[in-house]
């Protein structure tokens, strides 16, 4: 059985056709500037093909379209025909209240995503876009909505809900809701085949640390806190996003800088984090050489974001009454050794201690960094949402 895995920005299409009887991948691509003079495909096909080309991609639609070229190509391709491809399971950003778990779409399900575009105004209207674009292009393929908020929807309510008048969740849905959630269930489910143990038998921090990053607390199988919250703007200090920060900070900032509100959000939301404490990079690679070039703000940088990730792991164990396992997942937390062990220093009274020449060894790969003796495993696991969104679509259409 082939599913085709879509993930649609507003200027991009990110795409993946996955082999689920064997769960491999047999190739991917990625769209890039969708609408401007000089888009990008790459390709990567079977055999370690790769391609990439510069042409006008006016739309979506054109992508999809090319994309669907690609994969049928007599050289290239990997599939005869797209009637091949049994399913496609679309990335959604946000599923507010309404969506708890990954549904099959049809129009009702496509209203309830526009209802929440209020949500997510630059990401699920592109998610919509692209939904739509597979409708007209293969109208009779079924199509599975797989949202990053469903995870954490079984956070309690007194996890969930801001200490703001009670009225603003109901009038404007205001609370916390929580993103990264197809990552943080495929780390849930490989971290209870590794430690074999059921997953309601096992409570796991999990650590997203990539240009975006959160944590989630995933008590016996089910996400109950997280660190994003109503946006993915809170939590971390983040590539280029603040995290958390004293909410009267925002109203000062507009006040000094002359800002207006939305000059301040893009402020927090592209020129802080890292990128704005170093004065560096985003990049942790780049902040990693700086740093080891004596630069001092490059360092205070990576220790204000390892400091932050150690906090709530704390705070998570303490909220499940402690964890089995502490899971790296995504760009820093696969690749990043220094920031793994920074974050981990002095954590033994909560059972964990790392493996200091394990941790070193792991650069991408799926490994136990934890010492013999720990009570807690500290894994590195390389995280796989299109495996998982291919997965859901298994199980949601029942074939
Ligand atoms: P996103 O998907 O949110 O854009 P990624 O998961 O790709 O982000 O993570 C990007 C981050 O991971 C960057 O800060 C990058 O420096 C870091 N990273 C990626 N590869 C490595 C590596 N080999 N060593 C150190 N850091 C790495």
């Amino acid at each position: 059985m082939k599913v085709l895995v879509i993930n649609t920005g507003s200027s991009s299409l990110k795409y993946q056709l996955m082999d689920m009887d064997n769960e491999i991948s047999l190739a991917k691509g990625l769209c890039e500037r969708i609408g401007f003079y000089d888009s990008v495909h790459k390709y990567y096909g079977k055999d370690n093909y790769y391609n990439k080309t510069t042409k006008n991609i006016k739309n979506h639609l054109e992508a999809i379209d090319d994309m669907l070229s690609y994969l049928v190509n007599e050289d290239y391709g990997v599939i005869g025909d797209i009637n091949e491809i049994d399913a496609i399971g679309h990335r959604v950003v946000h599923g507010g209240e309404k969506f708890s778990k990954s549904v099959v779409i049809d129009n009702y399900v496509l209203d309830g995503i526009r209802d929440c575009i209020d949500l997510a105004p630059l990401h699920n209207p592109a998610n919509i876009i692209g939904i739509e674009a597979c409708l007209q292009e293969m109208p009779d393929t079924p199509m599975v909505a797989v949202f990053d908020t469903a995870f954490h929807q079984t956070i309690p309510m007194y996890a969930y809900i801001y200490a703001i008048p009670f009225e603003l969740y109901e009038k404007h849905a205001i609370r916390k809701y929580g993103f990264h959630g197809t990552s943080h269930k495929y780390i849930a489910n490989r971290t209870s085949e590794i430690l074999k143990k059921p997953l309601d038998q096992i409570n796991i921090v999990s650590c997203h640390l990539g240009n975006g990053a959160s944590i989630c607390a995933i008590k016996q199988g089910k996400s109950v806190e997280t660190s994003m919250g109503f946006t993915p703007l809170s939590g971390l200090a983040m590539g280029t996003r603040s995290g958390t920060i004293d909410p009267a900070l925002i109203s000062y900032i507009m006040e000094k800088e002359h800002m207006t509100a939305e000059e301040t959000t893009n402020y927090l939301n592209k020129e802080s984090g890292v990128l704005g404490i170093s004065g560096v990079s985003s990049d942790f690679r780049d902040l990693l050489k700086a740093s080891s070039e004596g630069n001092e703000r490059a360092k205070l940088a990576i220790n204000v974001f390892a400091y932050r990730v150690k906090k709530y792991i704390a705070e998570y164990i303490g909220v499940m009454n402690g964890i089995d396992a502490l899971v790296f997942t995504a760009g820093i937390g696969e690749n990043n050794a220094l920031v793994r062990r920074l974050i981990t220093k002095e954590m033994e009274y909560m059972g964990i201690k790392l493996d200091v020449a394990k941790n070193e060894q792991a650069v991408g790969i799926e490994m136990n960094i934890s010492k013999k003796e720990a009570n807690v495993q500290i894994l590195v696991i390389p995280t796989n949402e299109e495996l998982e969104i291919a997965r859901e679509c298994k199980i949601v259409l029942n074939i």
